[in-house]
């Protein structure tokens, strides 16, 4: 068998969505498994809704994800070009040996013509489908057509019968013919139709396995034709289900965040993500959640792909980035946390050596109870502000008991004299005075917690303090009994 080539098609009119980014990552995996290639392949034919700042964000996003690809933009590969508006010339010498075998023609009918002939056709019960008005031209009618300056568009002729679609996921799905229409392979203004290019590259390009998105799967059959017609050796078809949202419809913006660079914005880890998105739709058994990407080029293989829709969970997907962001170093994870302390202005854009020790002490404090990178921002803003920004609800709960001056004050002098000061000597002071005037620890513990981070809720106080460090401990003490 020859080596197994497969492509990731996507038409740059958008960001890489979680559904694209699932259906990269299935082919990626399933390259990789069989030591293929994967091809990446740009189909901006519809020139109208193509931009290059999609392309940009689509490759951006494949690396950032970690899915490289053997041939395509960037790469290059012996069966370029690979954005398919320089193919142009192929198409059309492709579309003249289908016209010249009788298996397409050329079709005359004004778009206001087909839409006549659509509601004719309705009122009178008839499919709505192109009837075939043109298939049988005269060289007459032809030469006239052409003398009114009109552009043909080409046509496969359909023929009568069945197509049987052989597909690994779905199995075999018949489709009859008389429901498929003559469809356009060459519109008129000069342009291939998505299902011609779609079969002259994947067939150049020595594509073994097409696996792609459900919404493909009627699009199939009139490919089908075209191989035959072109005596191209038919691909292997995988069709993976839809993705839906909780609700259980199609997964759109209305479910929140759906491209890939909002989630690596927002703090995602992509092999959070790629774990995540080999789920929608894969199973290697009942219960194994977590894979290491080794892991998963192993063990993935289309058989275990279900035909049943996945569901996107946002919470599961947080609950894995968390997961994700445990095992993550420190440092690495410090470096990333960098870049959205930059954004939220509590870092400088260039950071002092402070800054990024600090940033790293946060970190590792934070771990544990972080869901994403950008979590360190909003529950650790107080370790980069001057001042501390008080939540209401803990300030009246906690800095309004009368006995807290007192303690404030008489705590102050003790901490300004802790030397050295770490968070055992701080835990021994703090602790020590509240046994000498009789309190539990908590009633002093909280107040100070709130004092110096501003909330009821922070990770250990004792480690708090060792970060803040001392001056900037006794300046917030100072502060909150000014405040009270
Ligand atoms: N450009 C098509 C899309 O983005 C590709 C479909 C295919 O994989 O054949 O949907």
């Amino acid at each position: 068998m020859s080596e197994v080539r497969v492509r990731f098609a996507p038409s740059p009119t958008g960001y890489l969505h979680v559904g694209g980014a699932r259906t990269v990552l299935f082919n990626w995996l399933f390259a990789r498994h069989a030591g293929g290639s994967l091809i990446l392949r740009i189909e901006d034919t519809d020139v109208e809704r193509s931009t290059d700042a999609s392309t940009d964000a689509i490759i951006e996003s494949m690396q950032w994800l970690g899915l490289d690809w053997d041939e395509g933009p960037i790469v290059g590969g012996e069966y370029g070009p690979y954005f398919q508006s320089e193919r142009l010339d192929i198409y059309r010498e492709y579309a003249d040996k289908l016209v010249k075998s009788g298996y397409a023609y050329p079709c005359y009918c004004t778009p206001e013509e087909l839409s006549e002939a659509r509601k004719t056709a309705m009122k009178e019960g008839k499919p709505p489908g192109y009837s075939g008005r043109c298939r049988n031209l005269s060289p007459e009618e032809i030469r006239s057509f052409e003398a009114e300056g009109r552009q043909p568009a080409l046509r496969f002729k359909v023929a009568e019968g069945e197509t049987v679609v052989n597909d690994i996921v779905r199995g075999d799905v018949v489709f009859r013919n008389e429901f498929i229409e003559d469809f356009v392979i060459f519109k008129s203004d000069g342009y291939p139709t998505y299902n011609f290019a779609v079969v002259v590259d994947d067939a150049l390009m020595r594509i073994t396995d097409v696996i792609r998105a459900d919404e493909h799967l009627p699009n199939t059959p009139k490919q089908i034709m075209m191989y035959a017609a072109l005596g191209f050796e038919l691909p292997r078809f995988a069709h993976v289900s839809m993705i839906l949202g909780k609700d259980k419809t199609k997964l759109s913006k209305r479910h929140g965040a759906t491209s890939v660079t909002q989630y690596r914005d927002a703090g995602y880890l992509p092999d959070a993500l790629v774990n995540y998105l080999v789920l929608l739709g894969w199973a290697y058994d009942a219960e194994q959640q977590i894979f290491g990407r080794e892991e998963l080029i192993e063990k993935f293989t289309l058989d275990k792909v279900s035909k049943n829709p996945a569901i996107f969970d946002p919470d599961k997907l947080l609950w894995m980035n968390g997961y994700y962001i445990r095992e993550t170093d420190t440092q690495v994870l410090a470096d990333l946390a960098i870049d959205h302390l930059i954004k939220a202005g509590l870092v400088s854009s260039k950071p002092s050596n402070e800054e990024l020790s600090r940033t790293q002490a946060v970190v590792a404090i934070l771990k544990e109870r972080i869901r994403t990178v950008s979590d360190i921002v909003d529950q650790g803003d107080f370790f980069f502000t001057e001042e501390v920004a008080f939540d209401e609800d803990a300030y009246q709960k906690f800095l309004t008991r009368d006995y807290v001056p007192e303690t404030f004050k008489a705590l102050k002098p003790r901490l300004e004299a802790t030397s050295p000061f770490n968070r055992q000597t701080a835990e021994e002071v703090i602790r020590g005075y509240a046994k000498e005037v009789g309190r539990k620890a908590g009633e002093v513990i909280h107040p100070l917690r709130v004092a110096l981070t501003g909330r009821s809720v922070s990770p250990g106080i004792f480690e708090v303090i060792e970060i803040l460090g001392k001056d900037a401990c006794c300046r917030r003490i100072d502060s909150a009994l000014k405040k009270m």
